[in-house]
């Protein structure tokens, strides 16, 4: 019988509690079992540690729109049978449905952007971490004891199937996403979310035939005032998502806007499961305390540029300057055509690493940016702003936002 299963006597509970390494193994507690969680557990329960993974929901998997960087497959060791699509095309679309192709001409031929589902990839690192060792506990973490003295033992209280139990542990890992209650109970502080929207809409075979190798970003203010709203292609089905940090209760309106950008590509689709979450948009101000580590978005491990482009986007409309916004994204649409800012940007997003620039080819970039922001009368515009209001002198569009577009 698993020792949890006798609350009262077993090993791992509350009545024979821990004493801080006196001659056996240490033991840890990663609660979440998304892809940071069983990562973890995997890594931990490898290196002989012994590791309890808390999964609260081990059939539903959190929202996500489920494009991975091409280097996790490598770096993850993950089977290419876990991959739905591998995404060759991405279309980028401006507010005026300026279409540019970004991809096309710049991958190399081993190159792709794997698109995979939550639940699919979520189960099978779980299923790993547990081959590796760790003992997976399908509960949900209500609450934890923390201890006074660095040897006493933290205390988890979990919950499932309206059976309270507890579990003493040396070490905890939180890796409970955006909502931690790992991150609360060592106050941890907060960080401002994105929210993001997300409806998986199984197409007709036909119109699934369009999005085989293609993904779809869409800008402006129909779709979000401060990110972009999208199109992945899943196994039979599509995501469409969107997201906004700066209003979030009209997240839904958002969403009706990108379905309506797209209805003519996604009519006589059927809705199989609408979902939202939030996204942290930087980390939280304490990750460690104590023998308490937080981990992925229960971190706040956002990917930095991801949300300098947000920024970026928003600073256009926030400030109430009319259709600058618009032109903004009509200019950096026009600078995501750019081949060097296509592959500049895939290197650094397939391969989470700086890519490596070119000297010559950043001031082409430069000049190009600054065509297009010319075209779209953002510098006119800013020139006159800058006469006005001191204060707006560094309230340029970064060519950086391009290069950080596509990335997470
Ligand atoms: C709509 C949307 C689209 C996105 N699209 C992309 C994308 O295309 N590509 C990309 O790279 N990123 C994307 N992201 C971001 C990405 O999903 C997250 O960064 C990622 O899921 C973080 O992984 P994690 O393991 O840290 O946390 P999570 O994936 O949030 O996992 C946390 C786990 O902990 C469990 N849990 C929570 N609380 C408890 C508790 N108290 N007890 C027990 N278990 C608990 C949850 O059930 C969950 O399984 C998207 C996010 C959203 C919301």
């Amino acid at each position: 019988m698993h020792p949890l299963k006798t609350p009262n006597s077993c090993y791992y509970c509350l009545s024979s509690p821990t004493n801080l390494l006196s001659g056996r193994k240490l033991r840890v507690a990663v609660v979440g079992g998304g892809p940071a969680g069983s990562s973890g557990a995997e890594a931990l329960a490898s290196g002989g540690i012994e590791t309890f993974l808390f999964e609260r929901s081990t059939s539903i998997a959190k929202p996500c729109g489920g494009a991975i960087p091409l280097c996790m497959l490598d770096e993850f060791s993950l089977p290419l049978y876990l991959i739905d699509r591998h995404v060759t095309r991405m279309k980028i679309i401006s507010p005026s449905n300026l279409t540019v192709d970004f991809g096309s001409k710049t991958l190399k031929p081993h190159e792709s952007i794997p698109m995979l589902r939550r639940e699919v990839l979520d189960s099978f690192l779980r299923s790993r971490a547990q081959s590796s060792g760790a003992h997976l506990i399908p509960a949900l973490v209500t609450h934890l004891e923390v201890p006074s003295s660095s040897t006493e033992p933290y205390i988890i209280h979990h919950t499932s199937n309206n059976t309270k139990r507890t579990l003493a542990v040396d070490v905890i890992i939180g890796a409970d996403g955006a909502n931690s209650r790992v991150a609360k109970s060592i106050k941890a502080g907060n960080y401002t979310c994105a929210i993001a929207f997300q409806e998986r809409i199984r197409l007709p075979e036909e119109k699934m035939e369009y999005y085989q190798n293609l993904a779809e970003m869409y800008v402006g203010n129909d779709v979000s005032p401060d990110f972009y709203a999208w199109v992945f292609p899943k196994c039979d089905h599509v995501a469409v998502g969107t997201g906004t940090v700066c209003s979030k209760p009209d997240i839904k309106v958002y969403q009706r806007g990108i379905r309506e950008r797209v209805s003519h590509k996604i009519n006589g689709g059927k809705v199989i499961k609408v979902e939202a979450h939030p996204i942290p948009e930087h980390p939280r101000p304490t990750r460690v305390r104590g023998r308490v580590a937080l981990v992925g978005d229960a971190a706040g491990y956002v990917t930095k540029c991801s949300g300098e482009v947000r920024k970026n986007v928003r600073r256009g409309d926030s400030e109430g300057l009319g259709g600058r916004g618009k032109d903004a994204r009509e200019a950096l649409v026009e600078i995501c055509g750019d081949e060097y800012v296509q592959r500049m940007t895939f290197d650094s997003y397939l391969y989470k690493k700086l890519a490596n620039g070119d000297r010559w080819e950043d001031v082409k970039m430069v000049l190009n940016t600054i065509g297009s922001l010319v075209r779209c009368r953002i510098v006119e515009r800013e020139m006159e702003a800058l006469k006005v209001n001191e204060a707006s002198k560094s309230n340029h569009l970064p060519i950086a936002s391009a290069v950080s577009f596509l990335t997470w």
